[in-house]
């Protein structure tokens, strides 16, 4: 008897599919982080001059630094997936750490923050804007310095997912969530929870009023969740919507996964499990 369950997702219209495998084990596979070579290209730029028009100058190397702050800066991203049609932005931590949870709070507080500064930018000018993190290589972190990116484009493409969240759309996505007791935190601020159709498995939301409550409820999750499966390698996608919604993806395991390529996911550990691993954080 095939008891294979569907889902659809009211946020991104992904359709996902739960074997039913409750007692078989899932092996968590660690991340592995780029190696640098001896050096860390992001390190050099943190530590390189700025001159009067705001360009650093690392050898040769000049980049133009487009947002500052004491803990993170903003530069243009020559390798843009776009060409020179299209934006792309790095926001890099002055401190060298591989991933947001060994930010200290403000300092993640001010890496959002730079984050959605440039994302509002991109928007005015762009089509399309996507802004993420990724951390390990497992989901294409080609630095092992944390850095978060903004890619836009004017190219009008078919997205995949959709990037845009509604207000009832996010309203019916945690509700389901409640319904089948996958909600982790629930503040008057922000609601943190497992999805109940992920996108990936695991997949976990986090939709929040402002940015600083965001950045904290990120930190405790990214927290969790390491605690719970091991530093495994993670995608921070930030929706665009009513509210900020935070969408965190962990890398589970490097083979087996299928990402969502048709609009439809395979989910390995049934959402509810997730929930419960990470509520006994
Ligand atoms: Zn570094």
């Amino acid at each position: 008897m095939n008891t294979d369950e569907v889902r659809h997702d009211p946020l991104t219209g992904v359709v996902s599919i739960h074997p039913d495998q409750r007692d078989k084990p899932f092996p968590v596979v660690r991340r592995t982080l780029p190696d640098p070579g001896g050096r860390c290209v992001f390190c050099a730029l943190a530590a390189a001059s700025v001159n009067d028009t705001n360009d650093i100058r690392n050898g040769d190397d000049v980049s133009h630094l487009q947002r500052n702050s004491p803990y993170s800066f903003v530069i243009a991203n020559r390798w843009s997936p776009f060409g020179p049609s299209g934006g792309a932005e790095l926001v890099i931590t002055r401190r060298h750490v591989t991933d947001f949870e060994s930010l200290r709070v403000d300092e993640s507080e001010d890496f959002l923050a730079a984050l959605l500064e440039v994302r509002a930018r991109h928007r005015d000018k762009f089509r399309r804007t996507l802004a993420f993190v990724n951390v390990g290589l497992e989901v294409n972190g080609t630095q092992p310095h944390l850095h978060g990116q903004v890619v836009s484009t004017n190219l009008d493409v078919a997205a995949p997912m959709a990037m845009t969240v509604t207000a009832a759309s996010l309203d019916t996505d945690v509700s389901l969530a409640q319904q089948h007791g996958l909600v982790i935190n629930d503040s008057s601020e922000t609601v943190t929870y497992v999805a109940w159709a992920p996108t990936t498995t695991g997949e976990i939301r986090i939709t929040s009023q402002n940015p600083e409550t965001l950045a904290t409820a990120l930190h405790v999750t990214l927290t969790d969740l390491v605690q719970a499966f091991g530093a495994l390698a993670y995608n921070i996608v930030l929706l665009e919507g009513p509210r900020l919604v935070a969408q965190v993806l962990p890398r589970f395991t490097a083979v087996g996964v299928l990402p969502p390529y048709f609009g439809m996911a395979v989910i390995m550990i049934p959402p509810a499990d997730v929930a419960a691993a990470l509520r006994h954080q």
